[in-house]
Protein backbone atom coordinates (compact mmCIF):
# COMPACT_ATOMS: atom_id res chain seq x y z
CA UNK A 1 0.00 0.00 0.00
CA UNK A 2 1.28 3.41 -0.70
CA UNK A 3 2.70 5.21 2.76
CA UNK A 4 0.94 8.68 1.48
CA UNK A 5 -1.97 8.44 0.74
CA UNK A 6 -2.79 12.47 -0.69
CA UNK A 7 -4.58 12.06 -3.42
CA UNK A 8 -5.92 15.71 -4.86
CA UNK A 9 -7.17 16.61 -7.99
CA UNK A 10 -7.69 19.49 -10.50
CA UNK A 11 -11.22 19.46 -11.98
CA UNK A 12 -11.85 22.40 -14.86
CA UNK A 13 -14.67 22.51 -17.11
CA UNK A 14 -14.23 23.40 -20.60
CA UNK A 15 -15.95 26.53 -21.03
CA UNK A 16 -12.81 28.25 -22.34
CA UNK A 17 -9.30 28.02 -21.98
CA UNK A 18 -7.52 28.00 -18.95
CA UNK A 19 -6.79 32.29 -17.32
CA UNK A 20 -4.85 33.42 -14.29
CA UNK A 21 -7.80 32.33 -11.88
CA UNK A 22 -8.06 29.09 -12.69
CA UNK A 23 -4.27 28.49 -13.02
CA UNK A 24 -3.93 29.51 -9.16
CA UNK A 25 -6.43 27.12 -8.36
CA UNK A 26 -4.70 24.46 -10.37
CA UNK A 27 -1.60 25.31 -8.91
CA UNK A 28 -2.33 25.42 -5.66
CA UNK A 29 -4.35 21.69 -5.68
CA UNK A 30 -1.07 20.73 -7.15
CA UNK A 31 1.64 22.13 -4.70
CA UNK A 32 -0.42 20.49 -2.15
CA UNK A 33 -0.40 17.16 -3.46
CA UNK A 34 2.91 17.17 -4.29
CA UNK A 35 4.28 18.08 -1.12
CA UNK A 36 2.30 15.81 0.68
CA UNK A 37 3.93 13.24 -1.55
CA UNK A 38 0.43 12.39 -2.92
CA UNK A 39 -0.92 11.91 -6.28
CA UNK A 40 -2.74 14.77 -7.92
CA UNK A 41 -5.25 13.87 -10.79
CA UNK A 42 -7.26 15.63 -13.22
CA UNK A 43 -10.25 15.29 -14.62
CA UNK A 44 -12.20 17.38 -17.77
CA UNK A 45 -16.04 18.39 -16.43
CA UNK A 46 -17.63 18.34 -19.70
CA UNK A 47 -20.51 17.61 -18.77
CA UNK A 48 -22.39 20.90 -20.59
CA UNK A 49 -22.29 20.96 -24.06
CA UNK A 50 -24.20 23.78 -24.30
CA UNK A 51 -21.97 25.65 -22.15
CA UNK A 52 -18.58 24.25 -23.51
CA UNK A 53 -16.12 25.77 -26.08
CA UNK A 54 -14.96 23.76 -29.14
CA UNK A 55 -11.47 23.35 -28.36
CA UNK A 56 -11.30 24.67 -25.20
CA UNK A 57 -10.66 20.69 -23.24
CA UNK A 58 -7.22 20.19 -25.80
CA UNK A 59 -6.00 23.90 -24.77
CA UNK A 60 -6.40 23.36 -20.96
CA UNK A 61 -4.34 20.40 -21.54
CA UNK A 62 -2.12 21.82 -23.24
CA UNK A 63 -1.70 24.67 -21.33
CA UNK A 64 -1.15 22.17 -18.22
CA UNK A 65 1.44 20.69 -19.84
CA UNK A 66 3.13 23.79 -21.29
CA UNK A 67 3.33 24.72 -17.70
CA UNK A 68 4.73 21.96 -16.19
CA UNK A 69 1.53 20.50 -14.26
CA UNK A 70 1.69 17.09 -15.28
CA UNK A 71 -0.53 14.65 -13.76
CA UNK A 72 -1.22 11.14 -13.01
CA UNK A 73 -2.71 8.12 -13.77
CA UNK A 74 -5.63 8.45 -16.56
CA UNK A 75 -7.11 11.61 -17.44
CA UNK A 76 -10.96 11.25 -16.32
CA UNK A 77 -13.56 13.00 -19.32
CA UNK A 78 -16.99 13.66 -17.70
CA UNK A 79 -18.49 12.70 -21.19
CA UNK A 80 -17.73 9.14 -20.61
CA UNK A 81 -19.05 8.52 -16.86
CA UNK A 82 -22.81 8.51 -17.82
CA UNK A 83 -23.26 4.79 -16.74
CA UNK A 84 -21.75 5.42 -13.22
CA UNK A 85 -24.27 8.76 -13.03
CA UNK A 86 -27.22 6.76 -13.69
CA UNK A 87 -26.01 4.03 -11.17
CA UNK A 88 -26.08 6.62 -8.96
CA UNK A 89 -29.23 7.89 -9.59
CA UNK A 90 -30.61 4.24 -9.51
CA UNK A 91 -29.10 3.93 -6.07
CA UNK A 92 -30.72 7.20 -4.86
CA UNK A 93 -33.98 6.15 -6.25
CA UNK A 94 -34.15 2.96 -4.51
CA UNK A 95 -33.61 4.89 -1.46
CA UNK A 96 -36.51 7.57 -1.99
CA UNK A 97 -34.18 10.28 -1.69
CA UNK A 98 -35.37 11.34 -5.44
CA UNK A 99 -37.86 12.85 -6.47
CA UNK A 100 -39.33 14.15 -9.56
CA UNK A 101 -39.66 18.08 -9.45
CA UNK A 102 -42.29 19.75 -11.87
CA UNK A 103 -41.47 23.75 -11.04
CA UNK A 104 -40.40 25.55 -14.09
CA UNK A 105 -37.48 27.83 -13.45
CA UNK A 106 -40.39 30.40 -12.45
CA UNK A 107 -42.18 28.07 -9.96
CA UNK A 108 -38.73 27.37 -7.71
CA UNK A 109 -38.05 30.33 -5.27
CA UNK A 110 -35.15 32.51 -5.21
CA UNK A 111 -32.62 30.10 -3.97
CA UNK A 112 -33.60 27.61 -6.65
CA UNK A 113 -35.27 25.79 -4.50
CA UNK A 114 -38.95 23.34 -5.51
CA UNK A 115 -42.17 24.98 -4.73
CA UNK A 116 -42.69 22.00 -2.09
CA UNK A 117 -45.34 20.06 -3.58
CA UNK A 118 -43.49 18.07 -5.89
CA UNK A 119 -42.10 15.71 -3.28
CA UNK A 120 -45.17 14.58 -2.16
CA UNK A 121 -47.82 14.56 -5.53
CA UNK A 122 -48.37 11.68 -7.07
CA UNK A 123 -45.94 10.81 -10.38
CA UNK A 124 -47.05 13.60 -12.85
CA UNK A 125 -46.59 12.71 -16.57
CA UNK A 126 -43.35 12.40 -17.76
CA UNK A 127 -43.14 15.25 -20.22
CA UNK A 128 -43.83 17.66 -17.40
CA UNK A 129 -40.72 16.79 -15.65
CA UNK A 130 -38.45 19.73 -15.27
CA UNK A 131 -35.44 18.30 -13.21
CA UNK A 132 -34.59 15.25 -10.81
CA UNK A 133 -33.60 16.33 -7.23
CA UNK A 134 -32.67 15.48 -3.87
CA UNK A 135 -34.65 16.01 -0.84
CA UNK A 136 -32.38 17.04 1.91
CA UNK A 137 -33.18 16.39 5.83
CA UNK A 138 -34.44 19.14 7.77
CA UNK A 139 -32.00 18.85 10.13
CA UNK A 140 -28.92 18.58 8.27
CA UNK A 141 -25.82 20.46 9.07
CA UNK A 142 -22.98 20.18 6.94
CA UNK A 143 -19.35 20.70 9.20
CA UNK A 144 -16.14 20.51 8.16
CA UNK A 145 -13.04 22.48 8.78
CA UNK A 146 -11.31 24.69 6.30
CA UNK A 147 -7.95 25.28 6.32
CA UNK A 148 -8.42 28.57 4.51
CA UNK A 149 -11.97 29.55 5.07
CA UNK A 150 -11.91 28.47 8.39
CA UNK A 151 -14.75 26.65 10.27
CA UNK A 152 -17.75 25.84 8.52
CA UNK A 153 -21.57 24.83 9.40
CA UNK A 154 -24.15 25.07 7.23
CA UNK A 155 -27.72 24.26 8.49
CA UNK A 156 -30.38 23.09 6.05
CA UNK A 157 -32.47 26.04 5.20
CA UNK A 158 -34.42 28.17 3.00
CA UNK A 159 -30.74 28.68 0.74
CA UNK A 160 -29.66 24.80 1.35
CA UNK A 161 -32.57 22.40 0.95
CA UNK A 162 -33.23 20.33 -2.34
CA UNK A 163 -31.15 19.90 -5.53
CA UNK A 164 -31.07 19.13 -8.67
CA UNK A 165 -28.77 16.20 -9.82
CA UNK A 166 -30.32 15.69 -13.21
CA UNK A 167 -31.92 18.19 -15.62
CA UNK A 168 -35.11 17.77 -18.35
CA UNK A 169 -33.02 17.69 -21.04
CA UNK A 170 -30.94 14.81 -18.72
CA UNK A 171 -28.02 16.61 -18.73
CA UNK A 172 -26.32 15.25 -14.77
CA UNK A 173 -25.77 18.14 -12.37
CA UNK A 174 -22.32 19.09 -11.34
CA UNK A 175 -23.21 18.19 -7.90
CA UNK A 176 -24.19 14.60 -9.11
CA UNK A 177 -21.20 13.99 -11.48
CA UNK A 178 -18.28 16.09 -8.74
CA UNK A 179 -19.36 13.33 -6.09
CA UNK A 180 -18.84 10.27 -8.22
CA UNK A 181 -16.28 11.18 -9.64
CA UNK A 182 -14.39 12.53 -6.52
CA UNK A 183 -14.83 9.33 -5.35
CA UNK A 184 -14.08 6.83 -8.69
CA UNK A 185 -10.65 8.62 -8.41
CA UNK A 186 -10.09 8.37 -4.65
CA UNK A 187 -9.75 11.89 -3.80
CA UNK A 188 -8.70 12.80 -0.54
CA UNK A 189 -7.97 15.99 -0.61
CA UNK A 190 -10.24 18.95 -2.69
CA UNK A 191 -8.16 21.98 -3.11
CA UNK A 192 -10.67 24.73 -5.32
CA UNK A 193 -11.77 28.27 -5.30
CA UNK A 194 -14.21 29.52 -2.55
CA UNK A 195 -16.60 30.15 -5.45
CA UNK A 196 -17.51 26.35 -4.80
CA UNK A 197 -18.59 26.85 -1.25
CA UNK A 198 -21.32 26.47 -1.13
CA UNK A 199 -21.42 23.65 -3.27
CA UNK A 200 -19.90 21.56 -0.58
CA UNK A 201 -22.97 20.68 1.74
CA UNK A 202 -24.61 19.46 -1.20
CA UNK A 203 -21.53 17.26 -1.91
CA UNK A 204 -21.19 15.91 1.35
CA UNK A 205 -24.98 15.33 1.87
CA UNK A 206 -24.58 13.46 -1.80
CA UNK A 207 -21.99 11.37 -0.06
CA UNK A 208 -23.69 10.92 3.06
CA UNK A 209 -26.91 9.24 0.88
CA UNK A 210 -24.93 7.04 -1.33
CA UNK A 211 -22.66 6.05 0.96
CA UNK A 212 -19.05 7.58 -0.22
CA UNK A 213 -16.49 8.95 2.21
CA UNK A 214 -15.76 12.68 1.89
CA UNK A 215 -12.59 13.78 1.21
CA UNK A 216 -11.57 17.14 3.19
CA UNK A 217 -12.50 20.44 1.51
CA UNK A 218 -10.05 23.52 1.13
CA UNK A 219 -11.04 26.77 -0.21
CA UNK A 220 -9.24 29.08 -2.07
CA UNK A 221 -9.89 32.56 -2.25
CA UNK A 222 -11.04 33.20 -6.20
CA UNK A 223 -8.92 36.24 -7.62
CA UNK A 224 -11.55 39.15 -8.23
CA UNK A 225 -10.66 42.41 -10.42
CA UNK A 226 -10.40 45.52 -8.87
CA UNK A 227 -14.00 46.26 -9.25
CA UNK A 228 -13.76 42.93 -6.69
CA UNK A 229 -15.86 40.61 -9.72
CA UNK A 230 -14.57 37.32 -10.00
CA UNK A 231 -11.95 36.87 -12.67
CA UNK A 232 -13.69 34.18 -15.21
CA UNK A 233 -14.93 33.23 -18.52
CA UNK A 234 -17.68 35.30 -18.52
CA UNK A 235 -16.03 38.11 -17.32
CA UNK A 236 -13.51 37.69 -20.47
CA UNK A 237 -10.85 36.92 -18.09
CA UNK A 238 -7.73 36.83 -20.86
CA UNK A 239 -6.39 33.44 -21.48
CA UNK A 240 -3.08 32.52 -20.49
CA UNK A 241 -0.37 33.07 -22.84
CA UNK A 242 1.25 29.55 -22.69
CA UNK A 243 4.97 30.97 -24.16
CA UNK A 244 5.08 32.95 -21.03
CA UNK A 245 4.54 29.67 -18.40
CA UNK A 246 7.39 30.58 -16.15
CA UNK A 247 6.30 34.07 -15.95
CA UNK A 248 2.17 32.94 -14.78
CA UNK A 249 3.70 30.57 -12.68
CA UNK A 250 5.73 33.19 -10.53
CA UNK A 251 2.39 35.32 -10.73
CA UNK A 252 0.27 32.72 -8.90
CA UNK A 253 2.73 32.03 -6.36
CA UNK A 254 3.13 35.75 -5.62
CA UNK A 255 -1.05 35.71 -5.68
CA UNK A 256 -0.75 32.49 -3.19
CA UNK A 257 1.92 34.33 -1.62
CA UNK A 258 4.61 31.88 -1.50
CA UNK A 259 8.31 32.60 -1.15
CA UNK A 260 9.62 33.80 -4.22
CA UNK A 261 11.61 31.44 -6.69
CA UNK A 262 15.39 32.68 -6.67
CA UNK A 263 15.08 34.67 -10.11
CA UNK A 264 17.87 32.30 -11.94
CA UNK A 265 15.22 29.70 -11.98
CA UNK A 266 13.71 30.32 -15.15
CA UNK A 267 11.81 26.77 -16.71
CA UNK A 268 8.45 25.32 -15.12
CA UNK A 269 10.20 22.80 -14.00
CA UNK A 270 12.31 24.40 -11.68
CA UNK A 271 9.86 26.85 -10.34
CA UNK A 272 7.15 24.12 -9.72
CA UNK A 273 9.94 22.01 -8.17
CA UNK A 274 11.58 25.03 -6.01
CA UNK A 275 7.41 26.38 -5.08
CA UNK A 276 6.65 22.30 -3.59
CA UNK A 277 9.70 22.60 -1.41
CA UNK A 278 8.98 25.81 -0.12
CA UNK A 279 4.86 25.24 0.21
CA UNK A 280 3.26 27.45 2.83
CA UNK A 281 -0.31 26.38 2.87
CA UNK A 282 -0.22 28.89 5.96
CA UNK A 283 0.73 31.74 3.73
CA UNK A 284 -2.22 31.69 1.17
CA UNK A 285 -4.65 34.67 1.64
CA UNK A 286 -7.91 33.58 2.77
CA UNK A 287 -9.63 36.72 1.25
CA UNK A 288 -10.47 37.63 -1.62
CA UNK A 289 -9.83 40.87 -1.19
CA UNK A 290 -6.15 39.64 -0.59
CA UNK A 291 -6.12 38.71 -3.92
CA UNK A 292 -7.04 41.13 -6.48
CA UNK A 293 -5.70 41.47 -9.41
CA UNK A 294 -4.37 44.17 -10.97
CA UNK A 295 -5.01 43.07 -14.98
CA UNK A 296 -6.98 45.55 -16.36
CA UNK A 297 -10.18 43.59 -17.78
N1 LIG B 1 -15.57 22.05 -12.90
C1 LIG B 1 -15.71 23.04 -11.88
C2 LIG B 1 -15.31 24.39 -12.40
O1 LIG B 1 -14.56 24.49 -13.35
C3 LIG B 1 -14.85 22.78 -10.67
C4 LIG B 1 -15.24 21.57 -9.95
C5 LIG B 1 -14.54 21.35 -8.63
O2 LIG B 1 -13.37 21.73 -8.47
O3 LIG B 1 -15.17 20.75 -7.78
O4 LIG B 1 -15.73 25.39 -11.86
Amino acid sequence: APKHNYRGRFAPSPTGPLHLGSLIAAVASYLDARANRGSWLLRIEDIDPPREQPGAASAILRSLEKHGLHWDEELMWQSRRSAAYLEALAQLAAQDQLFACYCSRQQTDRYGNCSGSCHSSYPGEQDKIFAWRVPLASDYVANWQDRWQGPQSWPAGETLRDFVVQRKDQLFAYQLAVVVDDAAQGISHVVRGSDLLDSTPRQLWLQHLLKLDSPAYDHLPVLTNQQGQKLSKQNHAPALDDRKAPQNLRLALAYLNQPPPPTELNDCASLLSYACEHWQWQSVPALPSQMQSDLSL
